[in-house]
């Protein structure tokens, strides 16, 4: 077989895959956080495909933007000391426990975090072998004086809390939380990987009652820019009060240039970076704030048009995530169902329901036809 050949049967193959694979623009992909990457995000990043993030001496125009970023991003969420590109809010999730032990070590090796934590918590928790102890909240943002409480008993040396948890969009007190962090010198992180650039325009237009912001006592935030803020995967940034709380975490490595690798990666990718850059200016802060308003206003309607289906129980969303279960059916048993024709829903295991969220491909006509055949699948049983 000649190269030839071999290329257009490779192309082939992948055009057929392609083509079955399923796409955001079905409006199928109703559970998943990922979203359908905007075009320019999409051109920066193949235009920046080659860089290494690691190498920033080879490439030092990289640090201009990632400065320029830091200084964009600290004019809305507060002062940030240094800013650090991630694969994603896990990563992140790792990377700020791994510099508040690095930073709080003398304290008991205890993370303590409301029940609605994300996984990563557990994960990372696992990997540098820290005691995870998990406040029961029942699906309801924590009660800081529940938080003062297990500070005083357990000297953790560090607090995760979430502003937008994964399962039901709940969101901690962070500005009560920075409190208590401060007071107690413990590390606070804000996992804010999926509502960080939404919720500071839902909590200015009244549809939440707690804001995102770098309180004095936070020490760490997470944003990921894959979900909501519309850049290829991977992105996200893990935003750092302290310079100390980045250093920590540097670890020499004297063959490359810069002498040190940073976080959890060696060779990271710098268009992961570009990327973010390039959404962050050509969206603007005020186009960020359109698209939130946009996308509870569907959230909101598709929570109107599932409330009038019989035996629903729908819970009303505070960020857009709607979830809902059936009185009689299983969600498990619901969800496979749903799955058989084509509509890929997530779980909220916590409250056996099921989880839309409604990411920028969801449009009003697809939250239609997702309801007609949720009315026939309804119908079926
Ligand atoms: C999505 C999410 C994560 C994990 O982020 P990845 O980008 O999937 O690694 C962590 N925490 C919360 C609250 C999330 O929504």
């Amino acid at each position: 077989m000649s190269n030839m050949d071999r290329l257009i049967e490779v192309i082939a193959k992948l055009n057929t895959l392609y083509n079955s694979i399923v796409k955001h623009d079905s409006g199928r992909i109703l559970g998943s956080m990922t979203t359908k990457p905007h075009p320019l995000a999409i051109y920066s990043y193949l235009l920046f495909i080659h860089t290494n993030l690691a190498d920033t001496v080879m490439y030092p125009e990289l640090i201009d933007l990632k400065n320029e970023l830091q200084k964009d991003l600290s004019k809305y969420y507060g002062e940030i000391s240094e800013l650090m590109v991630t694969t994603g809010g896990t990563e992140s999730n790792f990377t700020a426990i791994l510099s508040a032990w690095k930073n709080r070590g003398f304290r008991e090796k205890i993370v303590i975090a409301p029940d609605t934590v994300h996984v990563s918590i557990d994960k990372t928790c696992d990997i540098i072998d820290c005691r995870l102890i998990k406040i029961p909240v029942g699906n309801k943002p924590v009660e800081p004086d529940i938080v003062e409480e297990y500070v005083r008993k357990y000297n953790p040396f560090a607090i995760v809390i979430t502003a937008g948890t994964t399962e039901r969009g709940l969101i901690d007190p962070v500005k009560a939380v920075a409190e208590i962090a401060e007071d107690s010198g413990t590390y606070l992180h804000v996992d804010a990987a999926y509502g960080g650039l939404i919720i500071p325009h839902l909590y200015k237009h009244g549809y939440v009652n707690q804001d995102l912001y770098m309180y004095d006592g936070v020490s760490s935030i997470t944003i990921d820019f894959h979900k909501n803020g519309l850049t290829p995967i991977p992105s996200s940034v893990l935003l750092f009060r302290e310079k100390e709380f980045y250093e920590k975490i540097c670890y020499n490595a004297e063959y490359i240039l810069t002498n040190k690798y940073c976080g959890l990666l060696g060779t990271r990718p710098g268009a992961s970076l570009v990327s973010i850059w390039t959404m962050w200016k050509y969206t603007d802060w005020n186009g960020y704030e359109k698209l939130a308003m946009d996308l509870i206003s569907k959230a909101y309607y598709l929570y109107d048009k599932l409330i009038e289906i019989p035996d629903l129980i729908v819970y009303k969303p505070i960020l857009p995530i709607v979830v809902f279960k059936h009185r009689k059916l299983n969600y498990k048993e619901l969800l496979l169902k749903l799955i058989e024709k084509k509509y890929y829903l997530y779980k909220s295991p916590s409250l056996e329901a099921l989880r839309i969220v409604v990411m920028p491909h969801v449009e009003k006509k697809h939250i239609d036809e997702f309801i007609e055949v949720l009315k026939e699948v309804l119908n079926s049983i």
